[in-house]
């Protein structure tokens, strides 16, 4: 059979990839994507047919915001026929979120959505953007038999593919920026590229569902020992919150003092959402297995297993702004819905 040549949309955000340097303040500010364009000449050697779409104010990625994940999927929804593969061009700071929001907004994505950035300019000689960038648009065009191998939102940076809801920043200076500890690579870029078949989401037939519904009347109450009544209490209580996210010890575990219980039970009985993560980076949340976390169990807390914080964030996000009773909402969250936790 005759492979046709894929079809590639770059869409450009900012980030460092596209940024330079301000000669009088020295800030790293973004600049425009043309300029971009014409420091990869590489990207017209590409047998791929490649068109891109640049935001009109490029942002760095600290200044995301859920309308810009609308505004990405909506760009998305657009072309979704026209092009075999998709690269977002991102910062890297929040290019985790971005990538787990995309990944629950778009359903039954059966293309591949890859993000990638730099951890320095394109415009620097020892910059890792223009191998992160070309490796990316590869990554996006390649098809076996006319179907594409990846199906999802992903993070390409520093030879290696991931699941995008899987993965965190954790690294601010090496140009190995992420990390996936709970879900392994998707491919590695050597000589080639190398795919983990079995680790990838597979194909289906199903339409194209883009999600643009988002709340965020959401908070995070990450505990450290000695966290004062005064300061949860008044964290639980924040007007207008439907949801909280409790970053624990260990698998799950937190305090058993009773004032604490207390509190996370008056909040739950009120309809607020509790779900426990883990503040280690690897590892899951067991609620059960010490005592410092049958308590949580007993009153209702939810168990977010293996989600990253990146994902439980934009979960929640995206289950809110759906028309879901408490119970469909409940049931979502602790299951897996785009391969972001294990079961
Ligand atoms: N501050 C930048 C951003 O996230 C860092 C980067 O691009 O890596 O936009």
């Amino acid at each position: 059979m005759k492979q046709k040549k894929s079809s590639v949309l770059l869409i450009y955000t900012g980030g460092t990839i596209g940024m330079m340097q301000d000669l009088v303040s020295g800030e790293l500010k973004p600049f425009d994507f043309n300029s971009l364009t014409k420091q990869i000449p590489e990207l017209n050697k590409f047998a791929i047919n490649l068109s891109s779409i640049a935001f009109k104010k490029p942002i760095d990625s600290s200044n995301m915001q859920p309308e810009v994940w609308v505004e990405l999927a909506e760009i998305i929804k657009a072309n979704y026929d026209k092009h075999d593969g998709f690269v977002i061009l991102h910062g890297s700071d929040t290019m985790s979120f971005t990538a787990s929001a995309l990944s629950f907004m778009l359903e039954n994505l059966n293309k591949p959505v890859i993000l990638t950035g730099s951890q320095l300019p394109i415009g620097i000689i020892r910059t890792d953007g223009k191998e992160n960038l070309i490796t990316a648009i590869e990554i996006a065009a390649t098809k076996v038999k006319n179907k594409p191998i990846i199906t999802e939102v992903c993070i390409y940076f520093e030879y290696k593919l991931y699941r995008g809801n899987r993965t965190f920043k954790y690294n601010s200076s090496h140009f190995d920026a992420f990390k996936s500890p709970n879900y392994p690579a998707l491919a590695e870029a050597g000589v080639d590229i190398n795919y983990n078949n079995n680790a990838l989401i597979k194909t289906n037939s199903k339409k194209l569902k883009v999600h643009t519904q988002l709340n965020n009347d959401i908070v995070v109450l990450k505990l450290f020992p000695g966290i004062s009544k005064k300061i949860t209490s008044a964290i639980l209580n924040l007007k207008g919150i439907k949801a909280i996210i409790l970053e624990t010890f260990g698998a799950g575990n937190a305090t058993t003092e009773k004032w604490f219980t207390d509190e996370l039970k008056k909040a739950i009985n009120k309809g607020i959402i509790i779900l426990n993560i883990t503040q280690c980076s690897e590892g899951k949340v067991i609620q059960g297995m010490y005592e410092t976390s049958s308590h949580l169990k007993k009153i209702g807390v939810l168990s977010g297993s293996d989600m990253t914080y990146e994902s439980a964030v934009t979960k929640l996000m995206f289950l809110l702004g759906q028309k879901l009773n408490d119970s469909q909402l409940k049931k979502q969250l602790i299951s897996n819905l785009r391969g972001e936790l294990t079961l």
